[in-house]
């Protein structure tokens, strides 16, 4: 039971049921051993990379698969609702690419890109500060220039891939300005960066994510992406982008734990009949896939606008507030359904409970959502027919 999709091309089904088989076959059989052991799978990534899988809303010209993000987005889906810890870092390395990919120079994307976008190298994205997350623009950690090269300190939080990538998008501050904030590509191997131990997450225990701390860290002057100043433009205009990706990982696991609990309620009973046929409980599971299928269709929305080159902004917002609180809800009520046994760590809901929570955190939350779509309305409301 999956769910019911309409896709644009041949090509996009085979790549939904390419997706689905090592969804199946290599990831679920990982998943939950990683989980617990709170151990990263880099293999996946590389596995994922040659599938072509990592490279998908990227061009032809550097080794991308050159979909339309309607369909990466359907790919991103099912990975979420096997594994939601693959899911975010697929995503989290898509966004470490998008500034190279749109801002890099020619010479910048021939040297670097295709090895990124083959997954031979994993990305990071380092914006957030211990002080500042909602508020980037308070960053500390600055960029210096020397000669040929920049002299980068201090220390970004938060960092998905933190201590497994294999380059940093890093977001530093290049003047006292305020925006005055401009994007490096670090390579891992750069002196005077390193990780801190990862955090002890309450789920996407398989991700790692850690502090990185930047202690004289001098990398080659080429490594600028765009002009200095223009680093807080391209981390946002990267994130429009990277909340559908988590817009996305959201909707695959609220369908992931609504299929595990019609499944459980379609074969438990009590007095005497199957839990599904008490209008009581199938009314909540018919809420679930109301959820999931609106969550679904607002995420595609804002793809078909961004496919379509048209302002996509505000609606990636609505999609990654309506489908990670409709994911929150989603998977608490199917710790619901599954009665104690959703409570439990024998079924897989209780993990879908506590991986939807930080998808109303991370690359935004959920009040900064609200703040972006509210802004918009403020400044212009006129529809667009285009
Ligand atoms: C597992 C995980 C992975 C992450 N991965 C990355 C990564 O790869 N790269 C990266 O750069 N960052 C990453 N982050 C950081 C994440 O983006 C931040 O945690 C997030 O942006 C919130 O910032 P904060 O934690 O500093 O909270 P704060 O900004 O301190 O916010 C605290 C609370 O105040 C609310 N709030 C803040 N300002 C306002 C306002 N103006 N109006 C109303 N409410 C407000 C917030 O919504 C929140 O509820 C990750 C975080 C987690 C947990």
């Amino acid at each position: 039971m999956t769910a019911r999709r309409h896709l644009p091309t041949d090509e996009a089904r085979d790549l939904l049921a390419l997706t689905r088989e090592i969804a199946t076959k290599e990831l679920a059989p990982r998943s939950t051993e990683a989980e617990a052991t709170e151990t990263f799978p880099r293999e996946v990534f590389s596995m994922l990379g040659q599938a072509g899988l990592l490279s998908l809303p990227y061009p032809e010209e550097f080794g991308g698969g050159d979909q339309p993000y309607e369909v990466y987005l359907q790919v991103l889906e099912e990975l979420g609702a096997v594994w939601a810890s693959v899911g975010v870092g697929v995503s989290v390395h898509a966004l470490s690419c998008f500034g190279l990919a749109y801002y890099g120079t020619d010479e910048q994307r021939a040297e670097w890109l295709p090895a990124m976008l083959s997954g031979d190298l994993l990305g990071a994205y380092c914006l957030s500060e211990p002080h500042a997350g909602s508020d980037p623009a308070a960053m500390r950690t600055t960029a210096r220039r020397d000669g040929d090269s920049y002299v980068l300190n201090g220390a970004k939080a938060w960092t998905t891939h933190g201590g497994h990538a294999d380059f940093y998008k890093v977001m530093a501050r290049t003047s006292d300005d305020r925006n005055g904030i401009s994007c490096f590509l670090v390579p891992a191997s750069a002196e005077g960066l390193v990780a801190d131990p990862p955090e002890r997450k309450m789920g996407l225990t398989g991700s790692a994510t850690a502090t990185m701390r930047f202690d004289n860290v001098r990398i080659d002057a080429s490594r600028l992406l765009g002009a200095e100043g223009e680093g807080l433009k391209i981390a946002l205009a990267g994130l429009d982008s990277g909340r559908l990706g988590i817009a996305a990982v959201a909707v695959g696991l609220a369908q992931g734990a609504l299929d595990s609990a019609v499944a459980y309620a379609r074969e438990r009973e009590t007095f005497g009949t199957r839990i599904i046929d008490h209008q009581g409980l199938a009314f909540v599971l018919a809420d679930m896939e109301a959820a999931v299928v609106s969550a679904r269709a607002t995420m595609l929305h804002a793809a078909r606008l961004k496919d379509a080159g048209l302002p996509f902004s505000r609606e990636a917002s609505v999609a990654k507030l309506v489908a990670t609180d409709n994911a929150m809800r989603v998977t608490t009520d199917a710790v619901q359904v599954l009665g104690g046994y959703g409570y439990t760590r024998d079924f897989p809901v209780e993990r879908y409970m506590r991986e939807a929570k930080v998808m109303q955190i991370f690359e935004g939350t959920n009040q900064i959502q609200r703040m972006v779509i509210s802004r918009s309305l403020a400044k212009d409301n006129a529809g667009q027919i285009g």
